[in-house]
Formats: C-alpha cells, structure tokens, sequence
C-alpha cells in the first residue's frame, strides 16, 4: 500500500519585507497564490526512513536529514510516537531553489502521504502547526488557494479568488539562495526607513475579483531588486516575457524564476515561446492559478 499527494507551486503576488529584526527574520505581509505546477509525495512502507527523487533537477535535491520531505516524516512521526518507518519518493517538477517554494510543498506533501499511511489522522491544526515548525512557506503548501502571510508569513489567512488567472513562469539555469537574497535585501536597504510591510487592499480586492489587469497593476515584490542585484540578467528575462504581451512580470519569491501574468491562455502560450526563444532562460511553462493545496491522490 502506498499514498501519493499532489502538491503545487507558490508565487507571491505581493512580497512586503519589513526591516530585519533583531533575531534576523524579517516581518512580511506575503500575498502567496498556489499555482499549477506540481510536486507529487509518495509513501511507501520501508524497513527505516529512505528518500528518492526524480525529476529534471533531481540531481540538486539533498537525499540526506536535510530534505525536507525527510524532516516533515519525522516530526509526524516523533509527535505521535510512530516509526518513522517509510519510503518517499519525490517526483519534482517544481523548479529547485527557484523562489517557487518546492522543498516547502514536499514537506506539506510528505506530512499528508505519512499522515494517511501511517493513520495518525492529525487534526488540520495540528499539521498546520508542524508546518510552520518545518518552515514559514509550508503552511501555505499545505492549504494552496490564496492566503496572506504575516508574521514570518506563516500566518495565514485564507483569500478568496474570484477567477482563474494565467501565468507564465520562466525557469533559470541554476537557483538563488533564499538568505543570500535577504542579505542582499538588507545591504541595498541599510540606512533606509523600511515601511512596515502591509497587505495592498487594491491587490486584495483584484484577486477577489478575478481582475487580471487589476491585479497586474498591483503585483509587488520587495526582494526583486535584491535578486536582480545578484542575477542582473533576470532583467532581460523580465522585459522579453513583457514585450511578449505579458500583463506585469516579476520575480517569483526570492527567484531567480520569474513570474508573467497574461491576460488568456494564448498570450500566456505567446509569451512562454518568445522566453523559451530568446535564450533568457532555460524553459518556460505555461499553468493557471489558483490551485488547491496538498491533495492525496490515491
Ligand atoms: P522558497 O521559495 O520557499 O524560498 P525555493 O523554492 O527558493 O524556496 P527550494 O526548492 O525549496 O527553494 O530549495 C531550497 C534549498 O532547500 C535547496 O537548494 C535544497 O538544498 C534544500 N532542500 C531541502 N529539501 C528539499 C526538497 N524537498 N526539494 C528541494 N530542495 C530541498
């Protein structure tokens, strides 16, 4: 027997990033949109604890303590006093150290395949609390849809989407390090007043609409500059996915994969060929959002 969970991709519509605080995190106001691009978390019973993984970029996902599919395995299983006793295999298509939170969404999926295995039946306050243990993304993955991250961005709240939205998301050769992007942040802001981070009521109100154009006049990210600063070509990749018909383009989370809102579904393919075309990154894909959160498949 063995229980597979379907898992999507995030893309921050709004990324607000308060002043470093004292213990170094950052307050957010994060605007988080669960899109279709997926992960799929297997579990299988196993002898002891093992991780597999396939995929275009398998080769970059740490098999050992560190993964966090692993971690999620075993904070279940430590919680309700079970053998952590299980085989999980990734199957990853969300791109790796991309900003699109993959490593997150493998923890949301490894908790739920674990928790159905395993029959632990975990109350969903209970999974939501070991998520935002294993990492402030993971909650998010865990619930999809849209929500509001403050704090840390592990408080949530959920938003409502009122349509479907297209997107395009240009994939880059290689991943940012999430830290190194905060530190980035911090340098270009040193000696600036850095406003309090605050969710954008006209960027609420579009998504609750459904309004494409409304919402691409709204979409933010504060850590854009930073991640340009260390990946000055994502500017290209930036302007090309525009001149195509993009409605706005931003960077995707902490990058380097960039995000493309448009308008309908033949834009969205327009500008994913004229991306995938112009050498500025290393593939494209087209998918819509919003999508549901962590979803058990068989
Ligand atoms: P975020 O958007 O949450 O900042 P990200 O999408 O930029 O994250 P991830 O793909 O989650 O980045 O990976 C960041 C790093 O985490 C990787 O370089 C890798 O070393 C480590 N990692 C741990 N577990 C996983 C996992 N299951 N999948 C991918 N990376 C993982």
């Amino acid at each position: 027997m063995s229980v597979t969970v379907r898992v999507p991709a995030k893309v921050n519509v709004q990324l607000a990033v308060g002043a470093a605080r004292p213990d170094g995190f950052h307050d957010l106001a994060n605007v988080f949109l669960a899109v279709g691009l997926h992960d799929e978390v297997t579990a299988t019973p196993a002898p002891s604890l093992r991780l597999t993984c396939a995929g275009p970029d398998a080769d970059q996902v740490p098999l050992d303590g560190t993964n966090l599919a692993a971690r999620a395995a075993l904070a279940l299983a430590e919680r309700y006093g079970v053998e952590p006793a299980v085989h999980l295999h990734i199957a990853k298509d969300i791109p790796v150290a991309g900003g699109m939170a993959g490593g997150s969404a493998d923890a949301a999926g490894a908790l739920v395949a674990c928790d159905a295995l395993w029959g632990t039946r975990a109350p969903q306050e209970e999974l939501l609390a070991l998520c935002a243990e294993l990492g402030s993304d993971v909650p998010f993955s865990l619930v999809g849809g849209a929500a509001l991250g403050t704090g840390r961005g592990e408080k949530l709240r959920p938003l409502e989407v009122g349509g479907t939205f297209h997107w395009v998301f240009a994939v880059a050769d290689g991943g940012l390090s999430t830290p190194a992007v905060y530190r980035e942040f911090d340098r270009l802001t040193e000696g600036t007043d850095v406003p309090e981070p605050a969710a954008s009521e006209a960027l609420l109100s579009a998504l609750a609409k459904g309004d494409a154009t409304a919402l691409a006049a709204t979409l933010t990210n504060d850590l854009q500059p930073a991640a340009l600063s260390l990946r000055p070509s994502l500017a290209d990749t930036l302007r090309t996915g525009r001149a195509a018909g993009a409605l706005a383009a931003l960077v995707s989370g902490s990058g380097p994969t960039t995000a493309f809102l448009a308008p309908d579904p033949d834009t969205a393919t327009t500008v994913a060929h004229a991306l995938t075309a112009s050498g500025t990154c290393r593939t494209a894909r087209t998918t819509t959002a919003p999508a549901p959160g962590a979803t058990v498949l068989s």
